[in-house]
């Protein structure tokens, strides 16, 4: 099964990407874990990406392309991106991509939430430095406060989580995610999932989705 995962920041794609690819024992490509390791690595790629992330800026597709290019390719699993494509560029150079190995996507899932919701969960959000598990420390804080749960790493506040940065996402994701939405929805291959109910109804809807 190859599958994407669109959805605004905070609509809960990390979680959601969890469950699926743990349920349907696929690949989970996040582009913002790998930007994230990459800027702790203080690699090349990670130099470049880190001051377009910080303010919640895309970084260019050329180096977005280039940089997940070759991860798709690897992978002899099926797979599901989530942050990935958030550009009509990038949509359509996967598809070229997927299309020349005969590996089309088979579906695109969209989750909603809306903008109040958004901005409250991404306010209170904290993640894994080590393994990206995310936390909301209002209602599901880390059983040992600053450690997370699943690999013991440091708990942290994302650097884009504020004010600023949140409302730079969420208007980039209007102005260039929402062609990405239109180009699958016309293509007949997208799925929308209201995303503000608990995370495990969420995934219960997703899964009845993608059994069909
Ligand atoms: P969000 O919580 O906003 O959905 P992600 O963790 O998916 O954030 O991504 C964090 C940041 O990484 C983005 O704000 C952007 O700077 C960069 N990024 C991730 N995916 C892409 C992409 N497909 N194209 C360009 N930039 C990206
Ligand atoms: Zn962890």
């Amino acid at each position: 099964m190859r599958i994407i995962l669109l959805g605004p920041p905070g609509s809960g794609k990390g979680t959601q990407s969890s469950f699926i690819s743990e349920y349907y024992k696929i690949s989970h490509l996040s582009t913002g874990d790998i930007l994230r390791s990459e800027v702790n690595k203080g690699s090349d790629l990670g130099i470049s990406a880190k001051k377009y992330m910080e303010v919640g800026d895309l970084i260019p597709d050329e180096l977005m392309i280039k940089a997940i290019n070759n991860k798709i390719l690897n992978l002899s699993t099926g797979f599901l991106l989530d942050g990935f494509p958030r550009t009509l560029n990038q949509a359509q150079s996967l598809d070229t991509l997927l299309i020349n190995k005969n590996k089309p996507i088979d579906k695109v899932v969209c989750l909603k939430v809306n903008k109040d919701e958004i901005i409250s969960r991404l306010l209170s959000r904290a993640i894994c430095n080590s393994c990206g598990n995310n936390y909301n420390l209002l209602s599901s804080p880390p059983k040992q406060k600053g450690k997370c749960d699943s690999c013991g790493g440091d708990i942290i506040t994302r650097s884009d989580d504020n004010k600023e940065a949140i409302s730079n996402r969420l208007q980039i994701y209007e102005e260039m995610t929402s062609p990405v939405i239109n180009y699958y929805d016309s293509g007949k291959r997208c799925f929308f999932v209201t995303a503000s109910d608990e995370p495990q109804n969420v995934f219960e809807t997703i899964r009845k989705l993608l059994d069909k």
